[in-house]
């Protein structure tokens, strides 16, 4: 068996039930996503909408596929055409243009609003107050599914401040819950510290590196 199956059911062996596992395939050539499929994945993750439109063509009708990255007005039409759902919701005009392409193509998109509690100021994400009042915008919105809340931890090896923020996400999920009843779903943890978030109430992890070693950056 190869790196990548064997990665792929450790890792689902290690989830307890409840938690689904997204794979991160950003920068991984098809090759890869195809070995993980035939292992059984069918929940893939991609931040940028040409990769994303080029494995979806080239992958099995049943593969299916979380937009993670952040997403500009230019590209919402190409990946509402091949993502069943949006994880990185960072803005109330994203919904609203996510909601008019969805309504045009005839398709109901997933969305999970991203909660800014990482320490960088360079990662995207509404904070709590806004998070809770896009929620009940998006609740409002045609071809729209609320799905819950997703984040990223400070980037630290300080394990008391990844739990704080994952305890910070979980939070505003709950909040969002008050209003937003069907918004179940809390999206936390990559390859460094995803056993923290699943410990902290994550139903999704999104994982890549721990599943198809180092991203190569650069051209492909
Ligand atoms: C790349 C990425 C991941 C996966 O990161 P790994 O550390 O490789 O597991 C998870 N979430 C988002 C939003 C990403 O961009």
């Amino acid at each position: 068996m190869g790196r990548i199956s064997n990665n792929i059911q450790r890792l689902t062996a290690a989830l307890p039930a409840g938690v689904r596992l997204v794979a991160v395939s950003k920068f991984h050539p098809l090759e890869d996503v195809r070995e993980a499929y035939d292992a059984g994945q069918r929940l893939f993750g991609e931040s940028r909408a040409d990769e994303l439109a080029e494995k979806a063509a080239a992958m099995p009708p049943d593969t299916v596929w979380h937009f993670i990255g952040h997403l500009q007005s230019n590209k919402v039409r190409r990946v509402v055409g091949c993502a069943s759902v949006i994880e990185s919701v960072d803005s109330e005009k994203l919904l609203r243009q996510i909601s008019n392409e969805a309504v045009r193509a005839g398709r109901r998109i997933g969305v999970f609003l991203q909660a800014h509690v990482a320490a960088e100021t360079t990662k995207t994400g509404f904070d709590p107050g806004e998070l809770i009042a896009a929620g009940r915008l998006a609740a409002t919105l045609p071809a729209i599914r609320v799905m819950g809340v997703m984040g990223m931890a400070t980037n630290t090896t300080d394990a008391a401040r990844i739990e704080a923020d994952f305890d910070a996400i979980a939070a505003i999920g709950a909040q969002l819950r008050v209003f937003v009843p069907e918004a179940t779903e809390v999206s936390m943890g990559m390859s460094g510290d995803w056993p923290m978030a699943v410990e902290r109430g994550a139903t999704l992890v999104r994982i890549g590196t721990d599943i198809f070693g180092p991203r190569i950056f650069g051209p492909r």
